[in-house]
């Protein structure tokens, strides 16, 4: 279904390598992807080439932007269809995933490709919402990773995924054209929740343009009053309002 050697040759710009079981399992994931689409809503993105850039290619930039040990640990915040999280599991089949989201439907679909893919040893689907999760004992300071793309923008994203990260662990978002923006504005809350800027990459894909992924260190505990409630997320922004 889809051009394997474009996702291939696209990755490998970027040093991901992939061999041909892992290239057959993104394209029996593509056919998954577009077959449920056509039922419930998991993305806007159906054309084949498209998907090589907006999903596979671009989820797998996660691991180009930083450097993911041999059995390390991630949860996927807010992953929808599944991105970033069952691409860098197919890609790499050591590490061990939670894959997030509120919306239960979108989570059967997850969970239906990680039992055709066989992944069911490393990757688990969670429904929750990230700031429930985040205060939750046996979740918060549990991940070596969060990754995080299309969610919230970076202040809030800091506020769901740095509670769950563990200290010397790391906060990857990725992020598109607004990310310096972004930055701006989400430096002091990511300083209060105890993380710190370490380096923003970029990425060009294709025609999709600029790509960035925010790289960002846990180096202090996320004080116990964070993650808030949903609806303090958004309405008292972390860093501008009283602490
Ligand atoms: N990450 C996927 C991607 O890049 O294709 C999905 C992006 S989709 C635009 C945003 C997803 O985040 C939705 O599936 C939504 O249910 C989920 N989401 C938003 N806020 C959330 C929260 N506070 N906790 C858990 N999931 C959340």
């Amino acid at each position: 279904m889809i051009d394997i050697n474009l996702l291939k040759s696209e990755t490998e710009k970027f040093g991901v390598s992939l061999d041909d079981k892992t290239l057959a399992n993104f394209d029996r994931f593509a056919e998954m992807l577009v077959d449920w689409n056509s039922r419930i809503n998991l993305t806007a993105i159906t054309e084949p080439t498209q998907i090589v850039y907006k999903h596979f290619a671009d989820s797998l930039t996660a691991l180009a932007a930083v450097d993911v040990p041999q059995g390390a640990s991630f949860i996927d915040v807010g992953t929808g269809g599944g991105f970033p999280g069952l691409p860098l599991i197919i890609a790499r089949p050591d590490l061990h995933a939670v894959l997030l989201d509120s919306t239960k439907k979108k989570l059967m679909f997850v969970d239906y490709v990680i039992d055709k893919l066989e992944m069911s040893g490393r990757g688990r689907t969670l429904h929750m919402r990230a700031e429930e999760a985040g205060v939750k004992i046996q979740l918060r300071n549990r991940f070596d990773f969060s990754f995080s793309r299309a969610v919230a923008n970076l202040r809030e994203l800091s506020e769901y995924c740095l509670p769950l990260t563990k200290i010397g662990g790391t906060f990857v978002a990725l992020k598109g054209a607004k990310a310096m923006e972004e930055i701006a504005e989400a430096k002091e809350a990511i300083k209060i929740l105890g993380g710190e800027i370490q380096e923003v990459k970029k990425f060009i894909l294709g025609d999709m343009g600029e790509r960035y992924l925010v790289v960002i260190k846990k180096v202090s505990p996320t004080p116990p009053k964070y993650p808030r409630a949903s609806a303090k997320i958004s309405k008292e922004p972390l860093g501008l309002s009283k602490k």
